[in-house]
């Protein structure tokens, strides 16, 4: 039914895929899922550049994963924020204690691990014929097919109806690879498309699917109070789902009396902006979970907003008394 396009697709991706990329030259599922999980919201450059291989130089193995602490696994993940990837991971690497099931229904049952992910693993860690259906794959289907609404259902059945089963493994790298380097969401290049002559959608690619209208992110405005006490700093650790674990500033939506600013941050999160304006102050009464050095927080896994504080200009070296 998709002969033609199957084999250009395929010739394509013999000639321009990415076949360098690290996690397309191993078959160890653990380096395969790890990969997955850190491309969710990260792009292959900054998970290249910094953090794939040093995650894996200190977590060589799933059961290494299970047998460290979840500050270490989170301190390892600092930076790449969406931390919750990062404590599924831990949950489960314990869960499966180290070795991940096989089946595509097993993996979709752990923690953190979607549909789309699951049949990724399965695919390139055991060759299964599955589709894989992520952000990139999606928009490339939804333009092949001119599907103007991005529908789950029907683009799970296009991703089956369109899966080259003798090559699962091609097919499956050649959509992602299209998807990030030619059937980009801005300005794709369909004359450089293997998927040009029989897509349905390359004469209005940016119909398909229609944008719908962004909701605007609503934005907080907090205070963090740099609790400062005998030369050290105190910190809590976080509770709430999006930064769980991580150590950062007090953060209130009123101030001490004997508050000092010291500069303001802001940080945007997927679903709203955090203006964050920090307050240095003495109280005793203001509760933390620990008062740490310079140097001990440096060893804490820290949320990026809590790193642009300690970056504050009025942070650096040892925060003076205020009197
Ligand atoms: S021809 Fe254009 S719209 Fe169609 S899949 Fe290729 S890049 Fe996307």
């Amino acid at each position: 039914m998709h002969n033609e396009a199957h084999k250009s697709l395929l010739d394509w991706y013999q000639k321009n895929g990415r076949h360098d990329l690290p996690w397309r030259q191993t078959d160890d599922a653990y380096k395969i899922y790890l990969s997955e999980i850190m491309l969710q919201q990260t792009q292959v450059k900054t998970v290249l550049e910094r953090f794939y291989f040093p995650f894996l130089e200190r977590f060589p193995t799933l059961q290494s994963v299970a047998d460290a602490s979840l500050d270490d696994v989170l301190k390892m993940w600092e930076g790449l924020g969406y931390y919750t990837r990062a404590k599924n991971l831990h949950h489960t690497a314990f869960t499966c204690k180290g070795v991940l099931p096989r089946s595509p229904e097993e993996l979709g049952g752990l923690k953190g691990i979607g549909k789309s992910t699951a049949h990724a693993i399965c695919v390139f860690a055991y060759r299964h014929a599955l589709p894989i259906l992520d952000a990139n794959v999606k928009r490339v289907l939804c333009r092949y097919f001119a599907l103007s609404v991005k529908d789950e259902k029907m683009l799970w059945a296009k991703a089956w109806e369109f899966l080259h089963v003798k090559h699962p493994y091609e097919h499956n790298q050649a959509m992602m690879d299209i998807g990030s380097l030619i059937c980009t969401p801005k300005n794709p290049i369909c004359k450089e498309c293997p998927l040009s002559l029989t897509c349905k959608g390359k004469t209005a690619p940016e119909n398909y699917p229609k944008a719908l209208k962004k909701a605007k992110v609503p934005t907080k405005k907090r205070f963090a109070l740099v609790v400062y006490n005998e030369g050290k700093l105190g910190l809590v650790q976080r509770k709430e789902r999006l930064l769980h674990g991580l150590w950062g500033f007090v953060q209130a939506g009123e101030l001490p009396k004997d508050a000092k600013s010291l500069g303001s941050v802001t940080h945007t999160y997927s679903h709203f902006k955090l203006e964050l304006e920090a307050f240095r102050c003495e109280s005793l009464h203001v509760k933390v979970d620990g008062y740490f050095t310079r140097e001990q927080i440096e060893t804490l896994a820290l949320s990026s907003v809590d790193k642009k504080i300690l970056a504050l200009p009025s942070m650096m070296g040892n925060i003076p008394p205020t009197s």
